[in-house]
């Protein structure tokens, strides 16, 4: 390691907020395996300081694939006509999210397509209200809608909210997405979240076609700015029944984008301490251990897919989706052996809510060895 990485690994390390765009750049170009591991254990050491040796799952529930966006780069886009549309009932949410507390995850995740319309929101309101007794810390990521709505998840239980941004550059947002897809629409929910009270997360796709160095410094540097409480961001996987399945891009190996993307969970942890830091799916895509290469690279927080088998295939975002066909119960042993290779634990029967989110709001959470207070 050059004298120059390790100065300022130990001064972020004592700081957070501590980099300039210039270094968060640098740091994201860092090339040469022992520069690199350098950077992934200088995150995980702050991963243990803040969070511990503990991973926080949160099952995730894919509650449908109807979807009024048609972003290029997603595998459920509403004009693509290669998958089968679905949506679970009320009743077969309320199972999973049984399964998930059985489970002893204590947190869920209800993602989908994006549907504006007061019957979905009714739908979404009487799911919460039916799995609040279960008592997990739940996350919806449903996408854009009014401030109303999300007040009124908040109000039937919701706990968080994750809307990633894409890229907080507006420019290449813009090659990303038709042009009645608004970035300063996006900028305004993650506001309108925050104000609902939600713990808020955001994240970005790496490795999109024209992104620079710069424009994921920049990302961090939007996290930073926006205050959010989590972040959940992968890499960015062609799926090849969108516009990006099959660009012109120089091609990228499995090795770069995954390399790519555990940068950005180190650089992020570096960056911002305290967040709550999701290890996506996608990095599984990439390679087997691609999670657990996330917590070793800073992440703290494990999403596995509860949703009943024969769903996942018509829920394909990107090319390679793994786990297609192992049912929670196989994910949950195989998660907790992954996890154990590297020294670390579920942490069951807790929330994993984040910790700068407890601190931003009672003011009085403490750090002790090993995690929060
Ligand atoms: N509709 C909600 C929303 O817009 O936030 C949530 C569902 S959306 C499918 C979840 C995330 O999938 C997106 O935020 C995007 O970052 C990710 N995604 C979609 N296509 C992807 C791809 N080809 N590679 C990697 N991630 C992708």
């Amino acid at each position: 390691m050059t004298d120059g990485l390790h100065d300022l690994l130990a001064r972020v390390a004592k700081r957070p907020r501590a980099l300039t765009r210039p270094e968060l750049a640098a740091l994201l170009a860092v090339d040469g395996e022992d520069e690199i591991q350098s950077l992934f254990d200088a995150a995980y050491a702050l991963k243990v300081k803040y969070c511990g040796k503990r991973v926080a799952m949160r099952g995730i529930v894919e509650a449908g694939n109807v979807c009024a966006k048609d972003c290029y780069y997603c595998g459920i886009r509403g004009s693509n006509g290669n998958l089968s549309r679905y949506q679970l009932s009320a009743d077969e949410i309320v199972r999973l999210a049984e399964l998930d507390a059985r489970q002893g995850y204590a947190s869920l995740v209800i993602q989908s397509g994006e549907i504006e319309s007061e019957e979905h929101t009714r739908f979404i309101e009487d799911v919460l209200r039916r799995i609040a007794p279960l008592d997990l810390g739940v996350t919806l990521s449903l996408g854009e809608q009014k401030e109303e709505v999300y007040r009124r998840w908040k109000d039937a239980g919701a706990a968080r909210y994750l809307l990633r941004i894409e890229t907080s550059n507006p420019d290449l947002y813009a090659t990303l997405h038709p042009a009645s897809h608004s970035w300063e629409r996006r900028v305004e929910c993650l506001r309108a979240l925050r104000r609902c009270g939600y713990q808020v997360g955001t994240g970005v796709m790496c490795g999109l076609p024209g992104q620079t160095y710069d424009d994921l410094a920049r990302d961090i540097e939007f996290y930073a700015e926006m205050d959010v409480d989590m972040i959940g961001m992968g890499p960015f996987i062609p799926h090849p029944d969108t516009p990006l399945g099959t660009n012109n891009q120089p091609p990228t190996t499995n090795y770069q984008a995954l390399t790519l993307g555990l940068k950005m969970i180190a650089v992020t942890r570096l960056h911002l301490h305290d967040v709550n830091i999701a290890a996506a799916t996608a990095l599984q895509a990439l390679a087997p251990d691609g999670r657990e290469r996330g917590v070793r690279a800073g992440a703290n927080v494990i999403m596995p897919n509860i949703t009943d088998t024969k769903y996942r295939r018509s829920y394909q975002l990107y090319a390679g989706k793994p786990c297609l066909d192992e049912n929670a119960g196989m994910c949950k042993g195989c998660l907790e052996r992954r996890l154990a290779a590297i020294g670390e634990s579920v942490d069951y029967g807790h929330r994993g809510d984040s910790l700068h989110y407890r601190l931003r709001t009672r003011g009085s959470a403490s750090i002790t060895e090993g995690g929060a207070a």
